[in-house]
């Protein structure tokens, strides 16, 4: 280990992607693991984080207390809930440090208060770590600029395990927007989340939303843009949580030579423009 190691706190330490996180940093150079933090209350304070991780024992008991996690890190990867979340920016902000945050479901006051974050913290957030779903969005925003909004319309289906508690996706989300980019409109007013009952003929130039949820699945995305006799379907399958946690780890790097704001994968990967 090396002194210039980026030291990193894993909050929600033993969540599916907490977990995941957790093994990633013991296998990449240049990060280790400075604390391990879940609620009050958990049943896994005080356990090795490591263990827990099934990576073995590290020495990093998991805490209740961020701020004490906090105070000499580096950063901090937070895949936890959105008031967490919330929470977590404002004491990343204090410390001065790096805020990598994967959690979704946010709502605009939530967003505002990381935008606030920002200017104390190097946030970076996403709705999707994956390098695969970034450059999926990419790629989305081109064909939604490219296909005329008459006589193509745009659907965005996901499925995840039964666990997951929001939805559409925070990746359904981001392609959503990605879309309505390309568009050049704005997906608040153009989406269609739900349909049910006698819905009447499909709004034309809206985007629209599918959620399936089941099992184990750990994130399947298509946009479909669907003409009149064609349909080109863009997709992503996860097929491992490492993706995630690889990205979250690549954003932490990233982010600790950057000055303070609010940053997002597509900064990360060098695919914003
Ligand atoms: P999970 O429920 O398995 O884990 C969340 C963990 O956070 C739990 O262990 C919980 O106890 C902990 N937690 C909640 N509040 C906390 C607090 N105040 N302090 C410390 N720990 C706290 O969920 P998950 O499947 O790991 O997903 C977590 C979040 O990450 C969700 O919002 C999910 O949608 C999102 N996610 C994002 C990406 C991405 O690439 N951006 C990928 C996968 C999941």
């Amino acid at each position: 280990m090396d002194e210039q190691d980026m030291k990193l706190v894993v909050v929600g330490a033993a969540g599916r992607m907490g977990q995941t996180i957790i093994r990633i940093i013991q296998q990449t150079p240049g990060v280790k693991l400075h604390a391990a933090v879940e609620r009050n209350g958990s049943s896994f304070i005080g356990k090795d984080a490591g263990e827990i991780a099934g990576a073995g024992f590290c020495g990093v008991p998991v805490s209740d207390d961020p701020l004490a996690a906090f105070l000499h890190a580096d950063g901090v990867i937070d895949f936890t809930a959105p008031a967490s979340s919330v929470e977590f920016a404002g004491l990343a902000a204090q410390a001065r440090i790096v805020h990598v945050i994967g959690t979704t479901g946010c709502t605009a006051d939530d967003e505002a208060a990381f935008a606030a974050a920002a200017r104390h913290a190097r946030i970076v957030k996403s709705g999707n770590m994956s390098l695969g779903v970034n450059l999926l969005g990419v790629l989305v925003e081109q064909a939604a600029r490219a296909l005329p909004a008459e006589g193509w319309d745009i659907e965005i289906l996901e499925m995840h395990h039964k666990h997951k508690v929001d939805a559409p996706s925070g990746t359904a989300l981001l392609l959503g927007e990605a879309a309505a980019k390309g568009r050049a409109i704005d997906l608040a007013t153009q989406s269609v989340r739900v349909r049910d009952g006698h819905t009447g003929a499909r709004p034309g130039g809206t985007i629209g939303f599918a959620t399936l949820r089941g099992g184990s699945v750990i994130g399947e995305h298509s946009a479909i843009f669907a003409g009149e006799g064609e349909l080109l379907t863009l997709s992503h399958s996860a097929l491992d949580r490492t993706i995630f946690a690889r990205g979250a780890v690549t954003a932490a790097l990233w982010a600790r030579a950057q000055k303070p704001g609010f940053y997002t994968m597509l900064d990360v990967l060098g695919l914003s423009h």
